[in-house]
């Protein structure tokens, strides 16, 4: 009885799922126009050196402030930036935007050691890649040693069979991979034989309750070892506190990155962040 076939009558699901639909596909031409047009635009989140507090380098991560939708994140458009296709014009513009500031930063001597970058399981597909990351170092007078390419564990779970012949061809340039959201994966361990990286990037998700799960300590614990076992640096993210940041310390972590030192800062703001830390000041 409920069955309405009439015009008119169109159901309310269909309806809803409609209006997501057109929904979706407004925001995936805004982001289009917004990587047209520069609206998107890139904050720096230091990396610390546990042992003296100098900074190690930092991390691009983009931001979209929309001039209606306002403000929408990158959990948002990352995803949607890889679903429709965009995700190789976003990483193209990450690129150039991150080797520019870090060419001003070199011009303008300010000490940011290297840049970390977020690529996409799919930018490895693209067969330029290789060849677009170095007229961006090469346009900017930068060395293959300024920046540093965070992958996840998906670009190892891809079938495609660019993407392993794309990642040694970076690699044997001499720049380097970071391995993000370690332990968060779905792969063996199997695939750090083959991998050239030289860091590892212990996931947020394992800080969080640090200070208070043994089991997380047990964890972290795991992962500094088989990070000093294969001579990777090891990154741990999402520092909130004092609490975590002693048991990284006592566990051994070199490098740590999170709100404790620092939230991801345009790049003025980075400079005065650099200007106040105590090893500058000191
Ligand atoms: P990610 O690469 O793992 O970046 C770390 C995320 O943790 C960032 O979120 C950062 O703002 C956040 N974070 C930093 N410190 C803390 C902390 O102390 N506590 C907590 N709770 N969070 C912290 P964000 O900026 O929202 O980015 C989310 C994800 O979006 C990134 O995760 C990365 O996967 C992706 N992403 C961001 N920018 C880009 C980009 O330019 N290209 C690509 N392909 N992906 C990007
Ligand atoms: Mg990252
Ligand atoms: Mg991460
Ligand atoms: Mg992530």
């Amino acid at each position: 009885q409920a069955k309405s076939s009439a015009p008119g009558h169109c159901s309310y699901f269909s309806h809803e799922l409609n209006q997501a639909v057109m929904a979706r596909q407004k925001l995936e031409r805004a982001l289009q126009e917004a990587i047209e047009t520069n609206q998107l635009n890139l904050v720096y989140q230091p990396q610390v050196n546990i042992d003296d507090g100098s900074l190690y380098g930092v991390e691009a991560l983009a931001r979209w402030q929309h001039p209606e939708l306002g403000f929408v994140s990158p959990g948002e458009f990352i995803p949607l930036a890889e679903e429709s296709g965009l995700i190789g014009r976003l990483t193209q513009w990450a690129l150039t935007t991150a080797c520019q500031q870090m060419a001003q930063w070199r011009a303008n001597q300010v000490a940011v050691p290297v840049v970390s970058i977020n690529l996409s399981p799919d930018n490895f597909h693209s067969r330029d890649l290789c060849q677009t990351i170095l007229a961006e170092l090469s346009a900017f007078n930068l060395q293959p040693s300024d920046i540093l390419l965070e992958l996840t564990e998906g670009v190892l779970l891809d079938t495609n069979p660019n993407t392993m012949k794309t990642l040694h061809e970076i690699h044997s340039h001499g720049i380097g991979f970071s391995l993000d959201d370690f332990g968060t994966g779905y792969s063996s361990l199997s695939y750090l034989r083959q991998l050239p990286i030289k860091e590892l990037k212990l996931d947020k998700s394992f800080v969080k309750d640090l200070e208070l799960s043994k089991t997380d300590q047990a964890l972290s614990h795991a992962v500094i070892q088989i990070g000093q076992s294969l001579n990777l640096k090891v990154v741990a993210e999402g520092v909130e506190n004092q609490a975590q940041l002693a048991v990284l310390r006592e566990q051994g972590y070199p490098i740590a990155q999170g709100y404790l030192f620092a939230r991801p800062l345009a790049p003025a703001e980075l400079e005065a962040w650099l200007e106040r830390s105590p090893v500058n000041a000191g």
